[in-house]
């Protein structure tokens, strides 16, 4: 098999020797491994499991672990763009791979970034050094349940999951929705709010703590038979006066909270899943046209000028995203400029909206017979429908977040 070329090439993207090394690592697991599974895992609705065993041998659960844990120490840009190569040949591959992975990027680089006391320093220290170990001597799995079904998962309301201290550790109750890996990860990273005495619920209250699976209480409930991402397994959580010590607290009480606000290309690493989706439209579509996929009807499509314009017009697209992607992934940091922050909605909604739009030109550019289910097309187009739903940068969230900071500067108001 003829390697598949690298979606941002090294010179022209400025990639680093390392982005190098892990965007090819992953486009040869995703070419030669996760390509040929990825149609059973979806017919299945089942978890990639034999990927993660890849993902595993090939130290990659540890991709964003710092490097003084064990970890391959990949800063924001290294892992986006190296999980944008796995979602060109898995979606769900890609889009649960962003939950585990989030669990170290938060604790660890973001973390580093954000203001804490030196005892709270000290603490996050020893007790994150705890849940690497875990990643990468034992090669454990993190889940990121924060979704409810309400307005706390678009970041409108303290979580309705709650956690109660207790001797030794905290007491969790609540349950989580769309859980991606549930089942499958050996820790459930949950966002819920610390109750404090009066009862309230507030924002800056958020706590993440990691649950184990088997913990007394953790239940996995409801069917899971959806359009799209169908390999991701995002089954219901039920958390009933679950107990998890005190070291399960992945963050500072408030880091959380701290994070959200201050370093908000967070919420983006939602979008590699997607960037690859889109890549893999396009890709799909000029070997159609050029008789190339296998088991295809053996007619070459490529003569046709409707056929010409149409590649050329998803080339612009795929170019336009990329751009726009690259250059919000470069803006990520602490405090960003008000501008940096409204490119990153810019580039959310992008790539989100692009990558459906792009599997759907796909398809009506190959033609009727390119929709059937032996091909990767079709699954596609289902996978690339859900990015613009990811909480808590909807496709409208962010519209209307745009918009509203395009007309009013801070303190501004009609009234
Ligand atoms: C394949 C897949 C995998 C997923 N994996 C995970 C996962 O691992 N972890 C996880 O936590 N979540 C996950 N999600 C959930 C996802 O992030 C969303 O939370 C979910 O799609 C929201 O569904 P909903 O029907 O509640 O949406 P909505 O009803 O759109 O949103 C829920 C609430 O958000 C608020 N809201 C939504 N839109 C607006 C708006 N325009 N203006 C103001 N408020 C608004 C409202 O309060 C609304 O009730 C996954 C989703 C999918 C499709």
């Amino acid at each position: 098999m003829e390697p598949d070329a690298p979606m941002f090439d090294a010179e022209s993207f400025g990639l680093t020797p390392q982005q190098v090394e892990l965007t090819t690592l992953c486009r040869e697991l995703g070419q030669s491994r996760f390509q040929e599974r990825a149609a059973r895992y979806d017919r299945e609705a089942g978890f990639p499991t034999e990927n993660y065993e890849d993902l595993r041998r090939n130290g990659l659960l540890g991709i964003c672990v710092p490097a003084q844990y064990g970890g391959m120490g990949a800063d924001y840009a290294t892992y986006m763009l190296a999980a944008a190569e796995i979602g060109r040949y898995c979606g769900s591959t890609a889009l649960t791979f962003n939950m585990h992975v989030c669990s170290c990027l938060w604790t660890g680089r973001l973390a580093d970034d954000l203001e804490m006391t030196a005892q709270e320093r000290e603490t996050h220290e020893r007790r994150r050094a705890l849940h690497y170990r875990r990643i990468v001597e034992e090669g454990k799995v993190y889940a990121q349940p924060f979704s409810e079904g309400g307005p706390a998962a678009a970041g409108a309301a303290a979580f309705q999951t709650t956690a109660r201290k207790v001797e030794g550790g905290w007491v969790v109750n609540g349950r989580k929705i769309f859980a991606s890996l549930a089942g499958h990860a050996d820790y459930y990273g949950v966002l819920c709010t610390e109750v404090k005495e009066n009862g309230e619920l507030r924002r800056r209250d958020t706590l993440y703590l990691a649950v184990p699976r088997d913990a007394a209480g953790v239940r996995v409930v409801g069917d899971w038979d959806p359009l799209g991402m169908r390999g991701t397994v995002s089954r219901n959580l039920l958390f009933e006066e679950v107990f998890v010590g005190d070291d399960e607290q992945l963050m500072p009480q408030g880091a959380y909270y701290q994070a959200a606000s201050r370093w908000p290309h967070m919420f983006m690493t939602l979008t590699p899943a997607y960037m690859g989706l889109a890549q893999a439209a396009c890709d799909f579509t000029v070997r159609y046209l050029r008789g190339e996929v296998p088991g295809m009807p053996p007619v070459k499509r490529r003569m046709y000028p409707t056929k010409q314009l149409a590649v050329a017009r998803m080339r612009i697209m795929l170019e336009q995203t990329k751009a726009l992607w690259v250059r919000a992934l470069t803006d990520a940091r602490i405090d960003p400029s008000k501008e940096q922050v409204m490119r990153a909605w810019a580039a959310q909604y992008t790539v989100m909206e692009n990558a459906n739009e792009l599997a759907q030109l796909a398809i009506r550019t190959c033609g009727g017979q390119s929709m059937l289910k032996r091909f990767a097309l079709e699954r596609i187009y289902r996978d690339s429908r859900c990015g613009s739903l990811m909480l808590p940068w909807t496709a409208e969230l962010c519209l209307d977040r745009l918009g509203r900071a395009a007309l009013y500067e801070e303190g501004e108001s009609d009234d």
